[in-house]
């Protein structure tokens, strides 16, 4: 593997990014507008938040399209594309449940839409893919070369599942069409823009910790998360962009916690009252999950650089401005 140029302007060059309402892909979306790039937007707001795009449209370099993009792209027959970014697919477990045909289409379908944008722009493209195709991993931290261990019918299937299939489709697209592609493998990120009722844990715990509410512990809070601050996330998506390496990469932080220990940094850090309560564990809810980074550090300086206290901090910040 080489060691990546990471370009230092973007000027003259066009960026792609599905999901740009998203907290993930609107930061990334503002990354690039700094480096100098034309940033096009897609979002149909399914998940995604309106003022996340309100923030980018503040760039003159910015252009934004309401688009579901399974149902078909802009006309983008005369626009120039660079490198494209596959960033749509709501990502909350408790969208699972709500919307598990819209994740498939847009993960399937959407990619498809994507790609061959891709091979007919000739642009570089990259999936964001998820730890979730490792399922509730048997090895520990998750190397890129295990296959996972995924249930195809239980609640996490229509993510899992087909995050798995926009993998191989990436892929397919690579060895058969030359397309240039990039995947990533995203483990759990937080930080501002993110919806306060997104539902996953902490967005939750800092809500509940912010009105003193209780902290609502799923199972024992035994299961461990590691956590990655969303501008950390960016540095390695980045870095992955502009590598030469089209298998997947884990990007996060591998700084492990239990979800127990998660709930109880919040409540200090945030100087909260709330107390503890437990209720029941989600069906096929991963008992451990941990990047293994050596791959992505392999090849860059990647080195996570908010600690979780102070990512805590900025995103509580975040949450009482919109308190
Ligand atoms: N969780 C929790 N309380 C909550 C929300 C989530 O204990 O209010 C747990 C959940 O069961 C899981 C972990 O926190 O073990 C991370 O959940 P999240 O929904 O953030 O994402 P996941 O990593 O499961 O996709």
């Amino acid at each position: 593997m080489s060691q990546i140029q990471l370009p230092k302007s973007l000027e003259g060059k066009t960026v792609l990014i599905a999901g740009a309402a998203g907290f993930v892909p609107s930061t990334v979306a503002e990354f690039y507008l700094n480096l100098g790039a034309q940033v096009i937007g897609l979002d149909n707001f399914i998940t995604g938040s309106k003022s996340n795009i309100e923030l980018l449209e503040k760039y003159q370099n910015f252009t934004f399209f309401k688009q579901n993009i399974y149902q078909g792209l802009p006309n983008f027959s005369e626009q120039k594309i660079d490198y494209i970014f596959s960033l749509a697919s709501p990502a909350s477990p408790i969208d699972f449940s709500i919307i598990p045909l819209e994740i498939m289409r847009v993960n399937s379908e959407g990619t498809l839409a994507l790609l061959e944008l891709a091979k007919a722009k000739n642009a570089r493209f990259l999936e964001a893919s998820t730890s979730e195709v490792y399922g509730d991993p048997e090895i520990h931290p998750q190397t890129e070369d295990y296959f996972g261990h995924v249930n195809p019918i239980g609640p996490r299937a229509c993510y899992d599942e087909s995050k798995r299939f926009a993998e191989a489709l990436t892929t397919s697209y690579a060895k058969k069409y030359g397309v240039d592609t990039r995947i990533i493998r995203i483990f759990n990120t937080y930080g501002p823009r993110m919806r306060p009722d997104d539902g996953r844990v902490i967005p939750n715990f800092i809500n509940q910790a912010l009105k003193g509410e209780d902290i609502t512990i799923y199972g024992d809070g035994s299961q461990t998360r590691s956590f990655c601050f969303v501008t950390d996330l960016v540095d390695a998506i980045h870095n992955v962009m502009f590598s030469d390496v089209s298998t997947p990469f884990n990007i996060g932080n591998p700084d492990e916690y239990t979800i127990k220990e998660c709930a109880e940094e919040i409540i200090k850090a945030l100087g909260s009252k709330s107390k503890l309560s437990y209720h029941p564990l989600p069906k096929d809810d991963p008992k451990r999950r941990r990047p293994d980074m050596t791959k992505l550090q392999s090849i860059c300086d990647y080195d996570p650089q908010i600690s979780f206290q102070e990512g805590i901090q900025r995103t509580a910040d975040y949450f009482k401005s919109k308190l």
